[in-house]
């Protein structure tokens, strides 16, 4: 048989540039025995084979079944075209072309293979912390611009040795084309300052900052998306320290741990999560605490939770593998300020916080916090998508209008819409200082030029205070859509199980703007992608002096006291009484029964909190919805009984909340221990909605309902709730790759504001 002589042209677009995919080609192509080329283009990867058609079909199926790891194909074209005649297989330059589509890798931590290395005495890059190749390294906060060539990243200043340009050279080496390469004789340097920004002098500037976290002392590290502030974690008073002067008093701080051996000292480790902890991604995971406690009090108080991440920068390996058991690894920032990237920035920012500064002259491009995440209901829930996600997009059921939704007020993310693709930012923040908002300006311009798209409209919130809806409404030359916010949560849910037509959604959170006017937060909406009806909410309280009453729980439970039991509330006997000031707490009352400054709120994490309150837990909160958590945290047992959940037969249904707090009440002047109201609590809401759910299933014929907002990072609630709408017979839906906080929102906004563009279209 002759083999006919065949040319064919393969586009393919993805994650192929950077994760090692043109000398995987290269070596398939030898290994089928084909001539012609391979190149980098802006839209994806083009490659040129000549052969027969049966080497050509072998290798085509080759290239999805054993692409690199970190390769992600969305597409793959071939076609005919014209024989050229080449005499080998070669890997041409890069052509900057006018279509932008190639998808940008996030930041994978070091491989197996460069740890091995970094830790050889033999290897001419041992002790290097600058070590990666095309299977790892730093990609997406190195990037200025595309195509992912090293001129357009933060290494351009960099020039390779003879021994690195070998290697980049080299086909049949592991860094061939690896834009980050480099050794510790070309590459980027370590440098260790005081907070005047003087040199310390010292042989090993990692070895002798692991010595200064030994002795206590608090260091800015510069990490891969931005700097983490590094403490012994063992040690109480430096945390207790770090504590003071970053001004976060409760909030858990994240560590890190060498290793998987050594995370098992202190916390619980399933096998699903040390996947987890071991994954490229290297996210920071909730684990439970084990008890008592082995690291120290100031850590993570009262919560069951410690956050956790294994190494994920070489800077890492070496930093931990002085015999820590665990470091402190939180942002490098003020509270609520974005976390410091740039060494002066630091050293402005970071110098009444840290001791020491350990530095390196490798640019951050664009900032990128650490990922959280935590298993519940069975399967891995982001908490905050950033670093090592971002920015791989979501792929929605089908093609939409290009969208730029820009999220809600806290945990704010953009997003971007392109066809089927949804990219949603890395954490911005909370947009409630000028720092957070020139980071939400830079990374909305950073990704409309790295991903090419320009957006037909701009989604934003309904609050027209909110800084990302003002910036939303002076782009003069888009059109605007404002989105709801509960809305916004169901239809976010809604997109990544690829759902369309109408879902029960019922969105619990903190606040968002209703479209009446009043603050939401306990909303059981109907939805599709256009429009929602609200079929059920909690019974509105006042919210004695608006955002006051957030940080003031005790607020809170005056607020719902009042709605019970109106005057009455001070012959209750409840301890918390006489904990308040009586003339405040009188000043508060009043102001409920007024409606001065006392805006009206159907908000679930309101109730949390007041109920928190109620029962003694807290009256003032240093974050935002720390009550709530910790009410969640002590909840015990598997106590039967219920509080009343009852509501009203109006088109909205009104929840009765003075039913629930009644009950509350009743059982604390009863002396029943709080972790025992907190678990009724629970479970009185999860049973309660899911009953409120099965009655609408009814009304509407809908069996769908996708759950969304902050309360279901509570974990007891996310899993009772789960359960008892699974035994009414529906089926539940969960956000797994966006938060299901407001980390969410500008997925949601920017699927509304896409499908009513073509609704309207
Ligand atoms: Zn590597
Ligand atoms: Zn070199
Ligand atoms: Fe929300």
């Amino acid at each position: 048989m002759t083999a006919v002589n065949s040319a064919r042209q393969i586009d393919i677009n993805g994650i192929v540039q950077g994760v090692g995919f043109r000398p995987f080609i290269f070596q398939l192509a030898a290994a089928h025995g084909l001539r012609g080329q391979v190149v980098n283009t802006a839209s994806g990867v083009t490659i040129h084979v000549e052969g027969t058609s049966a080497q050509i079909d072998a290798f085509i199926d080759d290239i999805s079944a054993k692409k690199p790891p970190l390769a992600t194909i969305v597409e793959l074209q071939d076609a005919e075209t014209k024989w050229r005649g080449h005499e080998d297989f070669r890997i041409a330059k890069s052509t900057a072309g006018d279509t932008r589509a190639t998808l940008i890798s996030p930041d994978v931590c070091v491989c197996a293979d460069c740890r091995r290395e970094l830790f050889d005495p033999a290897d001419r890059r041992y002790g290097f912390p600058f070590i990666n190749c095309t299977n790892c390294g730093p990609r997406y906060t190195i990037i200025n611009d595309i195509p992912y060539d090293r001129p357009k990243t933060s290494m351009h200043p960099f020039t390779m040795c003879a021994a690195c340009q070998a290697e980049y050279d080299d086909p049949n080496n592991r860094r061939f084309h690896a834009q980050p390469n480099a050794c510790s004789s070309c590459g980027p340097k370590m440098m260790l300052r005081d907070p005047s920004g003087q040199t310390i002098v010292c042989e090993d500037p990692i070895a002798q900052a692991a010595e200064l976290l030994q002795d206590g002392h608090i260091l800015a590290v510069k990490g891969l998306g931005g700097f983490h502030l590094a403490v012994d974690a063992t040690n109480d008073a430096a945390v207790e320290r770090l504590r003071r002067r970053k001004h976060r008093e409760e909030k858990p701080l994240a560590v890190m741990s060498a290793d998987l051996a050594i995370i098992s000292r202190y916390a619980e480790v399933t096998p699903e999560e040390s996947a987890l902890l071991d994954s490229i991604q290297r996210p920071i995971v909730l684990l439970a605490k084990k008890l008592p406690e082995k690291l120290a009090f100031s850590v993570a108080p009262h919560n069951r939770y410690y956050g956790v991440m294994l190494p994920y920068t070489p800077l890492h390996y070496l930093l931990l593998s002085q015999g820590f058991t665990a470091v402190v690894m939180t942002s490098g920032n003020l509270s609520e300020e974005p976390i410091a990237i740039d060494n002066d920035e630091a050293l402005r920012r970071l110098k009444d916080i840290a001791d020491y500064f350990l530095f390196h002259d490798r640019d951050i491009i664009l900032r990128s916090d650490d990922s959280i995440v935590r298993r519940a209901a069975g399967e891995t829930r982001p908490i905050r998508r950033s670093r090592g996600y971002v920015p791989i997009p979501l792929f929605l059921k089908e093609a939409l209008p290009s969208v730029l939704a820009c999220g809600a007020e806290l945990k704010n993310t953009v997003c971007l819409t392109k066809g089927r693709q949804a990219f949603i930012s890395q954490h911005i923040g909370d947009l409630e200082n000028m720092a957070t908002e020139e980071f939400f300006h830079l990374t909305i311009d950073h990704l409309q030029r790295i991903l090419n798209i320009q957006p037909k409209a701009i989604a934003c919130d309904l609050h027209p205070d909110y800084l990302s809806t003002q910036w939303a409404r002076h782009q003069a030359r888009l059109p605007v859509i404002a989105v709801q916010h509960h809305h916004a949560h169901v239809a976010a849910c809604m997109a990544e199980h690829h759902l369309d037509g109408p879902v029960i959604g019922l969105a619990l959170d903190g606040t968002g703007l209703g479209s009446d006017g009043t603050i939401w937060g306990g909303e059981v909406l109907v939805a599709d992608t256009t429009r929602f009806l609200r079929a059920g909410c909690l019974d509105p309280v006042p919210m004695p002096g608006s955002a006051a009453a957030i940080r003031e729980p005790w607020r809170m439970a005056l607020s719902y006291l009042h709605h019970t039991m109106g005057d009455q509330l001070w012959h209750s006997g409840l301890p918390l009484l006489e904990r308040l000031d009586r003339s405040k707490a009188e000043i508060i009352v009043q102001m409920c029964a007024d409606g001065f400054n006392a805006p009206m709120t159907s908000s679930l994490g309101r109730l949390f909190d007041g109920v928190a309150a109620i029962v003694g837990l807290r009256t003032k909160v240093a974050y935002e919805g720390q009550a709530a958590m910790e009410l969640e945290m002590m909840a015990q047992g598997a106590d039967s009984e219920r509080y009343p959940f009852r509501w009203t037969s109006a088109a909205t249904r009104r929840i009765d909340v003075k039913a629930i707090i009644a009950g509350v009440v009743d059982d604390l002047v009863r002396g029943v221990p709080a972790y025992v109201i907190s678990i009724k609590f629970h479970h009185t809401l999860a049973e309660g909605f899911a009953a409120l759910c099965g009655e609408i299933a009814k009304t509407h014929q809908i069996d769908r309902v996708a759950l969304s907002g902050g309360c279901f990072q509570n974990r007891l609630l996310l899993e009772s709730m789960t359960e008892a709408l699974s035994e009414k017979g529906l089926s539940v839906f969960i956000p797994r790759m966006a938060p299901v906080n407001d980390g969410g929102i500008s997925l949601g906004q920017a699927v509304i504001a896409a499908a009513r563009m073509r609704r309207d279209a």
